[in-house]
């Protein structure tokens, strides 16, 4: 077998290519490259989709994070309570704006933020908490916005690996996530569930004070032109990124469905595989499976990848250091405890292809290669 993706953008496209080339080709033709028409649409489609008041596209889900931080008016020294265990975005925000980052422990089960732990980091100068719904999962929300309520400390979601996914509250409320906090912030970059073709971002609120900021703030401070009533940034949807995003908005359900399907079909096969667990399901929570990523126990982790690349076989480690331990963060944040399910997760988390486009027989060819290493 040839070497296998990690993601399959260009398998995904193909379905699409039509539909995609003439909406691309519209905006050319159009001329109206940069908050055109198609980005109002996409908002409004996403609006729809989440069931939220207010979606604001801006630039990437970098600035998403920034932008809500900054709209929910916090000033250097606030402390802001988020996990170690993220991609680098959701803490870099925060140290950029001169926050402070208090680090707490995540769940060794679901790999998302303990809420019990968040409760243990509350301060006097705690001033917003930012769950990362990591790989497709909602974090505990329930008990995060009873805290939230509680210290009344504001919720930001980063939702950038989770879009689409539904979060069960005990009452059978269901909530789509990212809508649920404060704020929700999101990516569209390429290999995200839902993705584009370049850089995009949006958040969600369904705050209108608090909609009409992050709006003002994406727009360098401005709602009339060339009156800057706040000082914002420069951070923008393409008009082509939009068009894109409304045609694959519509498959989002499907695609989420099929990363499931995959995600199935490893996990099955790997609870007959000693020393492989594969990702927990939490019952409140639907999983977009934007990563399949297990744990292994007793698998020599860095002889399996070895193992699985002369396959063909791509794996990688999301996230093989946590915030905590970076360099470039050396001084600057807090953390509650050693974080011990962080670090542990460090060491046994390994993430194996996961997109649209897996068949049956790819998922086989990497299953039983997997089979083959522990077996040996
Ligand atoms: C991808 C990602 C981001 C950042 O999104 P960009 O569009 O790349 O800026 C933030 N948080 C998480 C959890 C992500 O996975």
């Amino acid at each position: 077998m040839t070497n296998l993706p990690l993601v399959d953008l260009m398998g995904q496209y193909k379905k699409i290519e039509q539909e995609i080339d003439h909406a691309v080709l519209d905006v050319i033709k159009s001329g109206a490259y940069i908050n055109g028409p198609e980005v109002k649409a996409f908002a409004e489609d996403l609006q729809n989709y989440l069931d939220v008041k207010h979606v604001i596209p801006c630039a990437n889900g970098t600035d998403a994070l920034q932008i809500a931080m900054m709209a929910l008016g916090l000033k250097p020294g606030d402390e802001v309570i988020t996990p170690s265990f993220t991609y680098i975005a959701t803490a870099e925000v925060i140290a950029l704006l001169g926050l402070k980052a208090v680090f707490v422990d995540v769940n060794i089960d679901t790999y998302n933020i303990d809420p019990s732990e968040v409760r243990k980091a509350i301060t006097d100068k705690t001033k917003a908490i930012v769950p990362v719904h990591l790989y497709g999962q909602c974090a505990e929300m329930e008990e995060l916005l009873a805290i939230s309520k509680e210290f009344n400390i504001p919720l930001v979601e980063d939702t950038a690996q989770a879009i689409g996914s539904d979060y069960t509250f005990s009452n059978g409320k269901v909530q789509k996530a990212g809508t649920i906090g404060a704020v929700g912030t999101t990516s569209f970059f390429p290999s995200k569930n839902l993705g584009c073709f370049g850089d995009g971002g949006a958040m969600f609120t369904n705050d209108d004070e608090l909609a009409s900021k992050l709006r003002m703030i994406a727009n360098h401070g401005q709602s009339k032109r060339y009156y800057h009533d706040l000082i914002g940034c420069n951070s923008r949807l393409d008009s082509i990124q939009a068009a894109i995003l409304r045609i694959k908005l519509r498959h989002l359900d499907a695609y989420s469905e099929a990363r499931r399907k995959a995600a199935h079909h490893y996990s099955s096969e790997f609870q007959k595989i000693e020393g492989i667990l594969p990702p927990y399901e939490a019952s409140y929570s639907s999983h977009g499976y934007h990563q399949y990523t297990m744990r292994l126990h007793g698998i020599d982790r860095t002889a399996l990848q070895d193992y699985l690349t002369e396959h063909g076989i791509p794996s990688n480690i999301y996230y093989p250091v946590p915030v905590h331990k970076q360099k470039g963060f050396e001084g600057k944040f807090e953390q509650v405890g050693t974080l011990p399910n962080t670090m542990q997760l460090t060491e046994e988390v390994l993430s194996l292809p996961m997109h649209t486009e897996m068949d049956d027989k790819t998922l086989n060819y990497i299953t039983n290669s997997i089979k083959e290493f522990v077996e040996a």
